[in-house]
C-alpha cells in the first residue's frame, strides 16, 4: 500500500540517517546525534499493545517497541486486521519529530499462533524429534512470511532452553534435553531472519530465549533457580546461544530464572561479560515480561530495579504496562548518574542498528504481498511434513502398525478430535485451550480422510460402544493445553482420570490398542504400557493432524527419535542422557516399521569418563618496546572432558595489562587464567587459545595447566 502518512510525518528528507545508501553505523551515529534523552529512553521501552492508552502516547512518549503477549489479540482475529492494527500503530510512531519506526514483537513460537487461521507447526519438542535442522529452517522462513503478512517485525523465538526436568511446564518449548539439539535447531534463526537481517523480503528479527539456564532449574520449577557450577552452566546451557550468536541472531531475551540465586536480569557477568563480550553478541537484549519489575520480589517498579537491569546489560525493557511510571524512573536514574549516558547510547545503538538493518525506515508498513500466506496450502503442507517427521514410535508389538486402510477402526480419547489439545499452549491465547480454537485438521479427521471407507471408522471420545468387531482401537490421549508455570507438575506426570477411564474401556474389549500420545513431554505410562500394542508419541503436532494419520497408516514410516529421555515416573526426574539412570526409553530412541524383530528398549550404557589431561603452549605473537602480545593454547590430551580448568604461568617480571577470552587474576610476575575457553569445558582433543598483552621484560613464560 502507499505510505502517504510516512511522507507527511517524516522530517525534512535528506538527513544522513534517512539515506539508505549510507552504511548502517553512519546512519545510527547521525540519528543518535539528533535524539533527545527522552527519544533515547523511549527506544528502550516496550509496551503491550492494549496498555497503550491513548494510542497517541506511542508518539508522545517516544516509545520504541510494542508487543503482543500470549493473550493480546485483535478483533476480528484475522491476518488482515492484524496488519491494519500494525499499520495504524506504526503511522502513529512515525509522527515523532525524527520519525523513528517502532518495532513490534510477538510470540510466534510454533507458527503465527496469535492469529486465527495461521499454520501451526509442532511445538519445539516435536521439531527436536525430527532431527532435521533443514526442515526447521524452512519452517522459520514460512513463519517469517506469515508474520510479515501481518506487519510484525520481530518474533520472540526460538526458545533455546535445554529442558532437563520434564516436570517443567515449558518442556515442550525445548528442542531437547542435550545442548546439541537446540544448537542444531538455531537454523530457525536463519529461517526467520534470512542469511542477513533485512537482506531478503519477509525478514523477521529472531530472539534467542531465555538466557540463561531457564531449562535447568531445580526440580523443573518455572522461573526457579538453576543451581549449577559455571562449568556445567556453560557446558549444558550456553552452547545454543553461542550458535545463535554465530548465526547473527538479532535479539536475546533474558530468563526469569536465577543462576545460583542471582536473577538473570541482574547478572552483569552473564549478560555483559559473557553474552556481549565473550560471545560477541552485537544485537540487543530484551527483558522478559515484567521481569525487571520482579527484581526486588515485589510488584511495582523502582528506580533501583531499573538501573540494576540496564547496568547489567538490558537494552530494552518489556515493561509491559505502566510506561509512564517506568519512563519517569528510568529518566531519574539517568539524570542522577546511576545509569551512565554511555550505557543509554549503547542500548540505543544496538536497537537502532536492528531497525535500520530490518529496513524499517524504508518500509515501515505491512508488506501485504505476504498477508495471503497466513494459513496457505504450501505452509500447511510443510507443517504436515513436520508432523510426520516429529512422531516417535516407542512400541509396536507384533507389527500392529501401520494400520490397514481397510481396517475397522474405533477411535477414542479426548485429543482425537480436538485442534486445541493437539496445538497445546501459546495457541490463540497464552495458555491455549481445548476445542476448535483455530482452523486445521484433527487426528480423527486425518484418519477419516486416509481410510478407504470412512464409515468403517467409529469415534467415541470415552471409548463407549467398542466391541470385538473392531480390528484396532486408536486412543488419542495425553495433556490438555498449558503454558509456563501453570504446566509445572511437581507431583507426577501420569495420565488423567478421563484418559485412564477411556483406556480401561478399550482394554476391556480385548481389541488391540494403539495409543497416540498428545503431550508436551514424556508422560508416566510405565504402568499402562503392557496393555498397549503400540505407542506413538505425537507431542503437540499443531494444526495438521493429518500428519499423524500419515504415520498410523504407513504413508510415512516413523523416523522421529526421542529428544528427551523418557522417565519411568516423575520421581525418577531429572533423567538425562548419560546420567547413569535407566529411563523407560533412552534419549535418541525411536522405532520404524522396518524394525524386525521388535527390539526391547535398552538403556544407553553410560561410558565411565576418564579424566581430561592438558598441555599448554605459549607463543609470542608480536612485540614492541617494553611489551608484547602473546597466546597460550591449552589442549585436552586426555580421553574425558576437561572441566574447571585453569592455566597459570610465570611471566618473569612482566605485567599483564589486558586479556581476551578469559578471566584473569594476576600479580606481578605471575598470572592465572580461568575458563579461558568459551565453554569452560574442553572435549578430548579440543584446544582453546587465549591471548594477552603484557609490559615489562619477557623472559620465557612457562605455562602450567590443570583441570578435572
Ligand atoms: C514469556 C516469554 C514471552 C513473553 C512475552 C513471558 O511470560 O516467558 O517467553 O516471550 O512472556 O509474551
Amino acid at each position: 500500500t502507499a505510505v502517504p502518512e510516512r511522507a507527511a510525518a517524516a522530517p525534512a528528507a535528506g538527513l544522513p540517517y534517512q539515506d539508505a545508501s549510507l552504511p548502517v553505523p553512519d546512519r545510527v551515529n547521525d540519528l543518535l546525534s539528533r535524539m533527545t534523552l527522552d527519544d533515547k529512553l523511549g527506544q528502550m521501552t516496550q509496551i503491550e499493545k492494549d496498555s497503550l492508552l491513548p494510542q497517541s502516547d506511542l508518539a508522545a512518549y517516544r516509545i520504541g517497541s510494542v508487543l503482543s503477549g500470549g493473550d493480546s489479540t485483535v478483533s476480528p482475529n484475522n491476518a488482515q486486521t492484524w496488519a491494519d492494527t500494525y499499520d495504524s500503530l506504526q503511522r502513529t510512531a512515525l509522527t515523532t519529530p525524527l520519525g523513528i519506526p517502532m518495532i513490534y514483537g510477538i510470540d510466534a513460537v510454533h507458527g503465527h499462533n496469535a492469529v486465527r487461521g495461521a499454520t501451526l507447526y509442532p511445538h519445539n519438542i516435536g521439531l527436536g524429534a525430527t532431527r532435521d535442522p533443514a526442515l526447521v529452517q524452512r519452517i522459520g522462513r514460512a513463519v517469517a512470511e506469515e508474520i510479515s503478512g501481518t506487519g510484525i517485525d520481530w518474533d520472540f523465538a526460538p526458545c533455546l532452553c535445554v529442558a532437563r526436568d520434564d516436570r517443567w511446564g515449558r518442556t515442550y518449548e525445548s528442542y531437547g534435553e542435550s545442548p546439541e539439539l537446540p544448537s542444531a535447531m538455531t537454523t530457525f534463526v536463519t529461517g526467520l531472519q534470512g542469511d542477513a537481517l533485512g537482506a531478503a523480503p519477509a525478514s523477521v528479527l529472531a530472539t534467542a530465549k531465555h538466557y540463561l539456564g531457564d531449562g535447568g532449574t531445580t526440580a523443573g520449577v518455572d522461573q526457579g533457580d538453576t543451581e549449577l557450577s559455571e562449568a556445567e552452566l556453560r557446558a549444558i546451557h550456553l552452547p545454543p546461544f553461542k550458535e545463535a550468536v554465530r548465526r547473527g541472531v538479532g535479539s536475546v531475551m533474558l530468563s526469569y530464572s536465577r543462576w545460583n540465586g542471582v536473577r538473570s536480569h541482574a547478572n552483569k557477568y552473564l549478560v555483559t561479560d559473557v553474552l556481549k563480550g565473550e560471545l560477541g553478541f552485537t544485537g540487543f537484549v530484551v527483558s522478559d515480561w515484567a521481569a525487571v519489575d520482579q527484581l526486588d520480589g515485589q510488584s511495582g517498579f523502582t528506580g533501583a530495579e531499573i538501573s540494576t537491569a540496564v547496568n547489567a546489560g538490558v537494552d530494552m525493557v518489556m515493561v509491559p504496562h505502566d510506561y509512564k511510571k517506568f519512563l519517569g524512573l528510568l529518566r531519574g536514574e539517568v539524570t542522577a548518574g546511576r545509569i551512565p549516558q554511555a550505557r543509554i547510547d549503547d542500548a540505543n545503538r544496538r536497537i537502532l542498528t536492528k531497525k535500520f538493518q530490518l529496513g524499517l525506515f524504508e518500509h515501515p508498513l505491512t508488506d501485504r504481498s505476504f498477508t495471503g500466506t497466513v494459513g496457505s496450502a504450501a505452509h500447511r503442507s510443510l507443517a504436515r511434513q513436520a508432523v510426520r517427521e516429529s512422531q516417535v514410535l516407542l512400541k509396536n508389538d507384533g507389527g500392529v502398525l501401520p494400520l490397514a486402510k481397510s481396517a475397522r477402526l474405533f477411535v477414542a480419547g479426548k485429543s482425537a478430535d480436538d485442534i486445541g489439545n493437539q496445538s497445546g499452549g501459546w495457541t490463540v491465547g497464552w495458555q491455549g485451550r481445548s476445542g476448535p480454537v483455530t482452523d486445521g485438521t484433527t487426528v480423527l479427521q486425518g484418519i477419516r480422510a486416509a481410510v478407504t471407507d470412512p464409515s468403517r471408522v467409529t469415534y467415541d471420545r470415552y471409548g463407549n460402544g467398542i466391541d470385538s468387531r473392531y480390528t484396532a482401537a486408536v486412543a488419542v490421549v495425553g495433556e490438555t493445553p498449558y503454558a509456563e508455570g501453570r504446566g509445572d507438575r511437581p507431583d507426577g506426570l501420569g495420565l488423567d482420570q478421563e484418559d485412564l477411564g477411556t483406556l480401561a474401556r478399550l482394554k476391556a474389549s480385548g481389541v488391540p490398542v494403539v495409543v497416540v500420545l498428545v503431550s508436551g513431554r514424556p508422560l508416566d505410562v510405565t504402568a499402562q504400557l503392557p496393555d498397549w500394542k503400540a505407542l506413538l508419541a505425537a507431542w503437540l503436532p499443531g494444526t495438521e493432524g493429518a500428519g499423524v494419520a500419515d504415520v498410523l497408516f504407513g504413508d510415512h514410516a516413523p523416523t522421529g527419535k526421542l529428544p528427551m529421555s523418557w522417565m519411568r515416573g516423575a520421581s525418577q526426574e531429572p533423567v538425562n542422557d548419560g546420567d547413569g539412570k535407566t529411563p523407560l526409553f533412552p534419549y535418541g530412541y525411536g522405532l520404524t516399521y522396518d524394525d524386525a524383530p521388535e527390539p526391547t528398549p535398552t538403556p544407553t550404557p553410560t561410558p565411565t569418563p576418564t579424566p581430561g589431561a592438558c598441555t599448554a603452549t605459549f607463543r609470542t605473537t608480536s612485540s614492541w618496546q617494553g611489551g608484547y602480545q602473546a597466546e597460550v593454547t591449552v589442549e585436552n590430551t586426555g580421553s574425558g572432558a576437561l572441566t574447571g580448568w585453569s592455566v597459570d604461568w610465570d611471566l618473569a617480571g612482566a605485567t599483564v595489562t589486558s586479556l581476551w577470552n578469559g578471566t584473569l587474576t594476576t600479580a606481578q610476575g605471575r598470572a592465572t587464567v580461568r575458563n579461558a575457553a568459551f565453554n569452560g569445558a574442553l572435549s578430548p582433543g579440543a584446544r582453546a587459545t587465549f591471548g594477552f598483552t603484557a609490559t615489562g621484560t619477557t623472559g620465557t613464560p612457562s605455562p602450567h595447566c590443570a583441570g578435572t
